[in-house]
């Protein structure tokens, strides 16, 4: 299966910023730099590059290009402040994100369709968020690999989403000029201009013998990239070891309900994570903490991985009954999911039936929690035990 990587770029975003901050901002030339002799740019608006301004270009030489240019000194606390809200946002579309800089990232998004759907919708989707959210405009490249995708929100700016099906990588890549290719600087432009390779596609045609007596082990690398091929992963998916939810009580206790009742709690939010990123878990774990603040824990493998409260709720169930040896009373209770997967479960299942429906309900659960807020949703079985 083809993964489904997103590169997510902010439009222009220090000048973004500074126009969020003073809307008298808009439409105008604005350079974002300290505005000192030696000084470089960091952002120029479209008003400004229109004169030639670019950003990390000598700041006495933007100001000859655009004298008209307004000068931001740059408010890096306030960019900062944007950034993490951004990503916040992408966070809930994937538990694998990589922020590249303060305004881009990737997000592996493969296996993550069943709560934001397709991936092109679940980009629109994201864009709008963060207009509404933030006030900011985001472009989205969308492929198999981080290379291509990155290319890609570059074409699709400003505002735009591009996807590069599979299969269609190199073709898109291959009337672009060389410098477009990510790695592709200042030295290694001119070198290959030389030689005659203009385009994405000409390096891409080059013999690879070649192409790595030219430009060393990163010819290899560059040539892969103009084919479109790059297996490097969106960190992050490894590092989702586990989704764990813990709970230390107000007065400490021994009563076998309120824990139960505790537990059920814990299992239904570890579950809800687990399908907001399109997990399975196989291996769950009770973890308790005595009054006298020794640690006890207890796991269990599943016989098949699962995203379902009743099922992790269960397993829970049965691990708090082993783990509770002693007549100590309790100050934190802890549920969490291991060995976490992203495939479908494979495996028949005895009632099919009943599974689809159990995962129906808690789609639609799901779809109220995120519209809604997470307590608007509440399994019958929790409402009981609040009323009694
Ligand atoms: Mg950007």
């Amino acid at each position: 299966m083809p993964r489904i990587v997103f590169h997510l770029d902010l439009d222009t975003f220090f000048v973004s910023v500074e126009r969020l901050l003073d809307p008298s901002l808009v439409g105008k030339p604005v350079v974002v730099s300290p505005g000192t002799a030696r000084s470089v740019v960091a952002a120029a608006s479209y008003e400004a590059r229109v004169f030639g301004v670019h950003s990390a270009m000598p700041f006495a030489k933007a100001q000859r290009l655009c004298p008209q240019a307004v000068v931001c000194p740059g408010n890096f606390a306030a960019y900062a402040g944007y950034s993490r809200a951004f990503f916040d946002i992408l966070d809930d579309y994937s538990p694998a994100l990589e922020p590249a800089s303060l305004d881009e990232g990737y997000l592996d998004y493969t296996g993550c369709h069943r709560l934001f759907g397709p991936p092109l919708a679940a980009a629109a989707a994201i864009q709008t968020r963060v207009k509404e959210e933030l006030g900011l405009d985001v472009s989205v490249g969308i492929s198999a690999s981080k290379v291509v995708a990155k290319i890609a929100s570059d074409l699709a700016k400003p505002a735009g989403i591009l996807y590069a099906l599979p299969g269609q990588e190199a073709a898109l890549l291959a009337p672009l000029p060389i410098r477009r290719l990510p790695g592709v600087g200042p030295k290694t432009e001119p070198r290959l201009m030389r030689l005659g390779i203009r385009t994405i596609g000409d390096l891409a045609k080059l013999p690879r013998e070649l192409a790595g007596q030219l430009l060393g082990t990163a010819g290899y690398w560059l040539q892969d990239a103009a084919q479109g091929r790059d297996d490097s992963m969106v960190s992050g998916r490894e590092q989702a070891k586990s989704i764990s939810h813990e709970e230390t009580f107000m007065i400490d206790t021994t009563d076998p309900a309120f824990l139960r009742h505790a537990l059920h709690r814990l299992a239904c939010e570890v579950g809800y994570r687990l399908r907001k990123h399109g997990l399975k878990s196989s291996t769950t774990c009770v973890k308790v903490r005595y009054a006298d603040f020794s640690l006890h824990t207890c796991s269990q493998t599943l016989t098949q991985p699962t995203d379902l409260d009743r099922v992790l709720f269960a397993s829970g169930t049965a691990l708090l009954q082993k783990v509770l040896t002693r007549r100590v009373r309790i100050r934190l209770l802890g549920f969490s999911a291991r060995n976490l997967t992203a495939e479908k479960a494979q495996g028949l299942l005895l009632d099919l039936e009943g599974k689809e429906r159990l995962e129906n309900l808690h789609t639609a659960a799901d779809r109220i929690r995120q519209r809604y807020g997470y307590d608007t949703v509440r399994w019958a079985s929790l409402l009981r035990q609040d009323t009694e």
